[in-house]
């Protein structure tokens, strides 16, 4: 399949993509090209205009700012992946991106560009919720920042505003001794993950757990954090009862479900991946808090 007619723009600066982003009724940006240019050829997606944003230099790269990590949407899922700064600070993102697609896609792909695309199993936008990652959102009215929370709203779908681009992801790294870990399944490496897992945990001088953040994508519309099972671990010892009666909270969470995958399927694999993800991360926890 080829795409319908579109008319190309190649701007050189983000006030110039906004300018041309705000002017058009129909327009789309790509970023990567490694969601929309299926959607194109597919004719998911018939945009009368698609602005690249590969020739904006600022919207790429990593930088700290006030102890936070900014990562550009732009930013290849290939540099994060390499990034010393991603491994030290932000170790979650790094484990869950090595999940993504193949090494050729990811040369390509962007954190941006898989935060807007949104795939409910998508593993860079379940960091982003279990990090509490804040989105800034540019426009010709000027910047908005949005919780990824307030971001995903519903299956493939953001809040972002037609005349909007995602410029940066903004992740606040949890203290050096918290335990992560991320775990998914999928049919075969590279593949979306049918379900994934996201634990970050911080224990406290007693071992008790002092923060934690449990988090599912693949099973509803958009990554979740499962609460129920983080204050059933919140201020208590990590026993195996405690693991045990946390993660079953997850098989508990509304699922989404197809002929394939059934939604009592997902639950029962969310409840798994969950433990696993929970006890990786407890166990770094542990060694990191001594
Ligand atoms: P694009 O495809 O260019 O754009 C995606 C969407 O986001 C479009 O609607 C576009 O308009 C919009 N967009 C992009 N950037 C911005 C921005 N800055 N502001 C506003 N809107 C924007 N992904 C996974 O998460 N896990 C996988 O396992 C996985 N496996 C894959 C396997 C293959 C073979 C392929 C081809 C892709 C796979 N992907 C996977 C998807 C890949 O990660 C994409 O990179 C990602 O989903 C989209 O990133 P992109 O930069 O290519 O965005």
């Amino acid at each position: 399949m080829k795409p319908s007619p579109f008319s190309l723009h190649l701007p050189e600066s983000l006030p110039e993509a906004l300018e041309l982003l705000a002017s058009r009724d129909n327009a789309r940006v790509i970023a990567g090209g490694q969601s929309l240019m299926p959607m194109l050829n597919l004719r998911l997606a018939f945009p009368d205009d698609v602005i690249d944003l590969n020739g904006i230099a600022e919207l790429a790269g990593l930088r700290e700012d006030g102890g936070d990590i900014v990562v550009g949407a732009m930013t290849r899922q290939r540099d994060i992946e390499f990034s010393p700064l991603v491994s030290e600070r932000l170790p979650l993102l790094k484990e869950a991106i090595l999940n993504v697609g193949h090494r050729q896609t990811r040369n390509r792909g962007t954190l941006g560009g898989s935060i807007c695309h949104l795939d409910p199993s998508a593993e860079q936008p379940t960091v982003a919720i279990a990090m509490d990652a804040r989105l800034s959102l540019r426009s010709v009215r000027g910047e908005r920042m949005v919780s990824m929370r307030e971001f995903a709203v519903d299956l493939m779908t953001s809040c972002l505003e037609p005349d909007e681009i995602l410029a940066a992801v903004r992740f606040t790294p949890w203290p050096a001794r918290a335990g992560h870990a991320f775990v998914e399944y999928g049919r075969r490496h590279g593949d979306f993950a049918i379900v994934s897992a996201a634990a970050l945990v911080l224990l406290d001088a007693g071992g008790a757990v002092e923060r934690c953040s449990l988090t599912l994508g693949g099973v509803a519309s958009v990554p979740f954090r499962v609460e129920a099972a983080e204050r059933v671990l919140q201020g208590n010892a990590p026993t195996q009862e405690v693991v045990r009666e946390a993660c079953a909270q997850a098989a508990r969470c509304e699922a989404v479900g197809d002929p394939t995958y059934p939604a009592w399927y997902r639950q029962r694999l969310a409840q798994r991946l969950l433990e696993r993800a929970l006890l990786k991360a407890l166990e770094r926890a542990a060694v990191l808090s001594q």
